[in-house]
């Protein structure tokens, strides 16, 4: 589940490529690497928002107005083929409602074996590319 759920790097909105960069923050006590989307051109000097996660950091990208927007619905888990801008916009906040409430509940449950950890992962990332489906779609819409 986890790795079809990997995010692809939307290229620069100036049509350059964007990598993801790691970043060792070996300042104080806390030394967990960051992670954020950078353009690979030096003059542009584009980037996205720093995060905790590599997919994190790259779904922020997406979302942001720094990169390209696909034209295609990016959401892989979310099928909204057919549906309308308002269907698909429902729909999201529906999956984003139920995948708000598990997390809640794995979270309640105060449950911290691998398996649960594995799930709550998975939620997350999915939760974040709900958002990024919706910011898609706003974009897009307002686009039009
Ligand atoms: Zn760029």
């Amino acid at each position: 589940m986890l790795q079809e759920l990997k995010p692809e790097i939307n290229f620069c909105s100036c049509g350059c490529e964007a990598r993801l960069v790691k970043e060792n923050t070996s300042s104080g006590k806390r030394r967990k690497p960051k992670y954020f989307v950078a353009c690979l051109d030096e003059v542009c000097g584009k980037r996205g928002k720093v995060s905790s996660f590599p997919w994190q950091a790259i779904l922020e990208w997406n979302a942001g107005e720094e990169s390209e927007f696909p034209d295609d619905f990016p959401v892989p888990f979310v099928n909204a083929f057919g549906l309308t801008n308002d269907e698909t916009r429902q729909l999201l906040a529906r999956k984003r409602n139920h995948c708000e409430e598990q997390i809640q509940k794995l979270k309640g449950a105060n449950n911290n074996g691998a398996s649960a950890q594995e799930k709550l992962k998975s939620l997350h990332l999915q939760l974040d590319w709900l958002r990024y489906g919706q910011t898609w779609l706003d974009c897009r819409t307002a686009r039009l």
